[in-house]
């Protein structure tokens, strides 16, 4: 039975990025459509999406959309089917979609996602002409009020699903708000956006959807308890019974080693060897002695406390000692940027660093490091190590969330069973866990094995969207 499902996101990888968010909005469409199901996304009209549209058609138009005239375009990109909320009011802003120019959050930000919601709603109700979708689909806080909007306000009820991309954004906003929204009082309780006096977005998303999804089984798990619930634990407790862990993937086309054009060399599992001219490359672009015997370990990352990087900046003498070397590709936290930047030029032969978000630089990263570091303190799913895997660098990851879902650690029983792909350590290990590597990495045999583990593991959609649909299809209908 075919499903039409109605997306609703504020990222969408190419158009717009800030995180792994972007990766699963651009990509899931694309696999899910094997499993006949349609997806169309419904994004913000940024600047940098609406220069991307070549031609785009009119199909629901609104004097006043919160403050300003608005329109929503329906247009293919990248054989994605979209529609995007032009409304210049909320987001004609060029730069990061939720940050401005002085690095705070634009102070609009409740309206212009609850604009997406509302809207989200209307076109979920039959707003555009022929397009009735049996599921909305919301991802993040950003998207969450569109079911507080659906459940409160009367008319059709499509199936809805929100997905936690990451309970840190949570979407919190003064109560004061709440009369801008039009939505009922009804609205403002347990049940829709009220939390702890305050308006949740993600909280009414969580509290109205019909199944909640987040990006890893252990995630799921981990959320259900106050070390990782970020105070949404109770809620999620109550409705454990609709949380489900749906892994991500990665795009395997954009992310293929044997055709990215980004690459020094292309390589694939059979000829892996091939990796060891982009790790020339990598040590070069980097200024790096040129030395084939170092260790490289590579991070690609926001700089952010998640990311657990202050603990690699402390574990910089430990790199090293062990006379590896250590390259750095990330923006985020200024204290990290410039920690990470120091050590970089105390010890230029030996650790690189690049202050910027650079796509074709990360692409050429994970086919040279020899191990990708990624020591969060919690990860809902990441990505990172997924490319990781796919480029064959071994990934080191805390043994939290989707890392620990993802990477298969070398241990004993998993060496002698020849399944090892990467090395987990539980929190304050990664000193250990750097020496682990590090005594792996001189056994040839060994490494080899794990690198062909990684390159061969199938870390693309296909699988993952096969639960989505699954999903999809066994929603309520009302
Ligand atoms: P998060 O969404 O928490 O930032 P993920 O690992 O889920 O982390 O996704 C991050 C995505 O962003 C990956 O695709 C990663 O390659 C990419 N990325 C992160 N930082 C950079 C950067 N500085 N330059 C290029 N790509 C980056």
């Amino acid at each position: 039975m075919p499903v039409s499902v109605l997306a609703v996101a504020s990222e969408l990888f190419p158009l717009v990025k800030t995180g792994g968010l972007a990766d699963v909005t651009g990509a899931l469409p694309v696999a899910l459509a094997a499993c006949d199901v349609a997806t169309t996304t419904l994004i913000p009209g940024y600047p940098a999406v609406l220069r991307a549209l070549r031609e785009a058609d009119t199909v629901l138009e609104d004097a006043d959309l919160f403050g300003g005239p608005a329109r929503v375009l329906r247009a293919v990109s990248g054989g994605l089917d979209l529609l995007v909320l032009d409304a210049p009011h909320l987001f004609g802003r060029p730069g990061n979609p939720y940050v401005g120019p002085d690095g705070q959050d634009w102070p609009d930000n409740a309206l212009r996602f609850a604009a997406l919601g509302a809207m989200a709603a209307r076109v979920a109700r039959g707003g555009v002409a022929a397009f009735v979708p049996d599921v909305v689909h919301a991802h993040d806080w950003q998207a969450a009020l569109a079911l507080a909007y659906l459940k409160f306000l009367p008319g059709r009820q499509p199936g809805t699903v929100i997905t936690v991309h990451n309970l840190a954004f949570q979407g919190l906003f003064p109560a004061d708000i709440f009369p801008m929204l039009g939505l009922p009082e009804a609205a403002l309780t347990m049940e829709g956006v009220e939390f702890h006096g305050m308006v949740g977005y993600l909280k009414a998303g969580l509290a109205c959807a019909d199944r909640i999804t987040t990006v890893s089984p252990s995630y799921a798990e981990e959320i259900k308890t106050p070390a990782y619930g970020m105070g949404l634990e109770g809620l999620l407790q109550a409705r454990a019974a609709v949380l489900h862990g749906i892994l991500n993937g990665i795009d395997d086309a954009v992310w293929n080693p044997a055709t990215d054009t980004m690459l020094a060399a292309n390589f694939s599992a059979s000829d892996a060897s091939k990796r060891s001219a982009n790790k020339a490359a990598v040590q070069e672009q980097f200024g790096l002695a040129r030395d084939p015997g170092a260790l490289l370990f590579g991070v690609i990352s926001r700089l952010t406390w998640q990311k657990g990087l202050d603990l690699l900046l402390e574990a910089i003498p430990d790199v090293l000692a062990l006379g590896a070397q250590l390259v750095v590709l990330g923006t985020g936290e200024p204290a990290l940027e410039a920690g990470f930047a120091a050590a970089a030029a105390a010890h230029p032969d030996r650790i690189g660093c690049v202050i910027g978000y650079d796509e074709a630089l990360a692409h050429q990263m994970q086919a040279g490091i020899d191990a990708l570091l990624v020591p969060s303190r919690f990860e809902p799913c990441g990505l990172t190590q997924l490319c990781a895997l796919r480029y064959g660098a071994i990934p080191v990851v805390a043994r939290v969330g989707g890392l620990a879902d993802t990477v298969i650690d070398a241990n004993a029983a998993a060496i002698t069973a020849g399944v090892a792909t990467g090395v987990q350590f539980d929190g304050g290990g990664l000193r250990a866990a750097l020496q682990r590597t590090a005594v792996l990495w001189q056994d040839t045999r060994i490494w080899r094995q794990m690198q062909g583990n990684a390159l061969n593991m199938d870390v693309s959609w296909t699988h993952q969207a096969t639960q989505y649909a699954a999903l999809y299809r066994e929603l309520p209908s009302k």
